[in-house]
């Protein structure tokens, strides 16, 4: 249960934690909250050469709001976000799928950077990102680039960021002001990964569901927009009868994986059973905040 041996680095900037990205390219991790890093690190599963460690870049940490969208620093630790005002005001989708990660032990250390980057289908940022349509700022010494949810996540515990990026930012467009929104998941136990989860965001107007967004997690290898279910509320009332629909609709769209932890058809059962728990939340909540 010890690493393998490395070299450890504390750059005490963002240029210096890059150059060294660019100089050990290919043989170096970077350190953010080491609640995924360390443990895989440990049981030899990871062995990287050299360790760059994020937590001395304090303009790394923060949350904000900027042109229309919640700007998170990647390395926001998991509970200032659970505890944020602004993010329960502006964005509460995030803050109820935060509290939902973990134990409090890992979501003090553990950051918003480090779980898209880990890119864990189980994991919650995931799907909230995939959700609300957000974006991961990646920064290298050759410049800055922006990835969608689609582009960042190449597949189980795989992303598309370079061995010499960081990502430095996650930005989530703001919901409209009047949403509902609930994040719905089943595990194990209290505080194990998901099995499945999905998060939905639906605003309505005129008593019908003038936007609809819906996520899943837990059911392949990355998180997945359930279109389908989306449109086919979109422009309709919100009635069970349009929610289980839509709910049929998301369960036979997914081709979960059969595991250790579940068969696939109980996944897409799930999906089904969450997708209508969500929905029928989110709605209501909706319902209750419109003008
Ligand atoms: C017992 C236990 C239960 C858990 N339960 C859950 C759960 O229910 N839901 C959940 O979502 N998570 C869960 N986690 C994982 C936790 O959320 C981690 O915090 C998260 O996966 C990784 O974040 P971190 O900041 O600790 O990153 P680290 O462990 O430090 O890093 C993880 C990976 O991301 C890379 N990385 C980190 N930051 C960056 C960056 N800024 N740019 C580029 N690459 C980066 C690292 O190099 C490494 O490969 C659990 C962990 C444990 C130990």
């Amino acid at each position: 249960m010890k690493p393998a041996p490395f070299t450890y680095h504390a750059p005490a900037s963002l240029e210096e934690a890059l150059s060294l990205l660019a100089r050990h390219r290919g043989e170096a991790k970077v350190l953010a909250g080491g609640q995924s890093l360390v443990p895989l690190m440990n049981f030899r599963l990871a062995r990287p050469a050299q360790v760059v460690d994020l937590n001395g870049l304090r303009t790394l940490a923060g949350i904000r709001e900027a042109d229309g969208m919640l700007c998170l620093g990647a390395m926001t630790r998991q509970h200032a976000i659970e505890r944020s005002p602004v993010v329960r005001r502006l964005c509460p989708l995030l803050a109820e799928a935060t509290a939902l990660i973990g134990h409090p032990a890992i979501r003090s250390r553990g950051t918003i950077g480090g779980s898209l980057a880990h890119a864990d289908p189980a994991a919650e940022y995931p799907t909230v990102l995939a959700t609300l349509e957000g974006t991961v700022v990646a920064r290298s010494l050759a410049g800055e680039r922006t990835l969608t949810a689609e582009s960042l996540f190449a597949g189980y515990l795989a992303t598309r960021l370079e061995p010499d990026e960081i990502l430095v930012e996650v930005r989530l467009p703001l919901p409209p002001r009047r949403h509902g929104w609930a994040f719905e998941e089943v595990s194990r136990r209290h505080g194990d990964f998901a099995l499945v989860a999905v998060a939905a965001l639906v605003a309505v107007e005129d008593g019908r569901c003038a936007r609809v967004r819906l996520a899943a997690g837990g059911v392949g290898p990355a998180p997945q927009r359930l279109r389908r279910a989306e449109e086919t509320l979109e422009g309709r009332g919100p009635g069970e009868a349009e929610i289980r629909e839509a709910a049929s609709l998301a369960a036979a769209d997914l081709a979960p994986e059969s595991d250790l932890h579940a068969s696939a058809d109980f996944r897409r059962h799930l999906a089904g059973v969450l997708t209508a728990r969500a929905l029928r939340r989110a709605v209501r909540l909706a319902i209750e905040l419109a003008p």
